[in-house]
């Protein structure tokens, strides 16, 4: 092609591609333990797989209804009411998504408009500020504390004026592996109560949360849940991060809002895979028992790295652990995790790239969502630095 290029303004001119891409990329190119981007490396239940082969044959291969199939959005409505005894419409409170990227997107789309402020907590998730930017609102970043993740509600109170249009949370949080309390979810509804400020409450480990706590979804707390999106993500649940299925319940009308981009955002999801997973929800020890499996694979990996170099404190939600490597380099975390990645042969994720202004805590991020084998050769290979 011509290297001529129009005069043309970048609508996100500082982004770059994403780190998830990119230490995933370096993983491939460097045959290294890839503990980096966040997906398992073992397979989903053969019998999620079978029910998705099934309803091909069965000729469910033509567009799904715009908010998703029925069966499957009163499958969450069922799973809602059983787990935080709360009901939501599930012809006109829920609808199924394309990931939760994508849920996350169109929630940002139907309400954020220019000059609006989006409330967020560094590190975030990635998705959050460039989804905010692409719509003209300014994301207004509160660092949490790297030793603990603490919210400090009052400085949020602080932040708080009459541009501010949302606020995002995400608990249990990627990538810090820390839940909110009920006491921090009361504190957020005391701010939020008589204003018109949103919440987006991105819930995607909601299941992966672990040492007996529980999940305190936005769901729980009635002057939340009159304002919020919650966001959810079968791929997490399900081992199928590849599958890109998901939804968002909220309110009618802000349903209604929602809606109105999603139609012209994906118009419908994957319908096979709708209803393979409306089927496999009715047993819900599919995902009640997603927390302990996940606590093996995390107290097995942290029993292999007891004695070496690096600092941690046991993830208490999803499947990530931060390892802190202070006493082993003063190198910046992304040139260590480079390096790891090409003289290790194991990738992992800095997390600077998700802080405000690239602080750096020499913290790396690593995914435990691997095989016992994967993580016993990354044990051994974390020891020997
Ligand atoms: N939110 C958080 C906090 C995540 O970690 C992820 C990543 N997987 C997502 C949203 C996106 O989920 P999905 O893969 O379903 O789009
Ligand atoms: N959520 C995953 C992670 O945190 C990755 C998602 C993505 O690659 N966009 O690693």
């Amino acid at each position: 092609m011509t290297d001529f290029k129009l005069s043309f303004q970048s609508k996100l001119p500082k982004l770059e591609t994403s780190i998830f891409s990119v230490m995933s990329g370096l993983a491939v190119k460097e045959n290294a333990l890839n503990l980096s981007q966040g997906f398992p490396n073992f397979e989903s239940d053969s019998k999620l797989i079978e029910l998705v082969n099934k309803a091909m044959i069965n000729g469910k291969n033509q567009y799904a209804p715009m908010p998703g199939i029925i069966s499957l959005r009163e499958a969450i409505a069922l799973k809602m009411f059983n787990l935080y005894n709360v009901s939501y419409n599930p012809e006109t409170e829920i609808t199924i998504t394309a990931g939760a990227t994508q849920a996350i997107f169109t929630a940002i789309a139907a309400v954020v408009k220019k000059d609006d402020e989006v409330i967020i907590f560094k590190p975030a998730y990635d998705s959050y500020e460039p989804s905010v930017e692409l719509f003209g609102g300014k994301t207004i970043s509160v660092q949490l504390n790297p030793e603990d993740f603490n919210i400090d509600w009052e400085k949020v109170k602080g932040l708080i004026s009459d541009k501010t249009k949302m606020i995002i949370i995400n608990s249990p949080h990627n990538p810090s592996g820390r839940i909110l309390s009920k006491a921090d979810m009361l504190q957020l509804e005391a701010l939020l109560k008589n204003t018109n400020i949103l919440l987006l409450s991105d819930e995607v480990y909601e299941h992966i949360i672990f040492d007996g706590e529980k999940h305190q979804s936005a769901a729980l707390f009635p002057a939340l849940a009159e304002r919020t999106f919650i966001t959810a993500s079968f791929g997490k649940t399900f081992h199928n991060t590849g599958w890109k299925v998901g939804y968002c319940i909220a309110p009618a009308y802000l349903t209604e809002e929602f809606r109105k981009v999603h139609q012209f955002n994906v118009f419908s999801v994957n319908h096979p895979t709708q209803v393979a997973l409306a089927e496999y929800l009715k047993n819900p020890d599919n995902y009640l028992e997603l927390g302990s499996f996940y606590q093996q694979k995390r107290d097995l990996f942290l029993s292999l790295l007891k004695d070496s170099r690096f600092d941690f404190k046991p993830s208490t939600g999803t499947y990530f652990q931060l390892l802190n490597f202070s006493k082993i380099t003063d190198e910046s975390d992304v040139d260590f995790a480079i390096r790891l990645t090409k003289e290790q042969k194991i990738a992992s994720i800095p997390i600077s790239v998700f802080n405000e202004a690239g602080l750096d805590t020499k913290v790396l991020r690593f995914c435990f969502a691997k095989t016992d084998e994967t993580l016993i050769k990354a044990a051994e290979i974390l020891c020997n630095i």
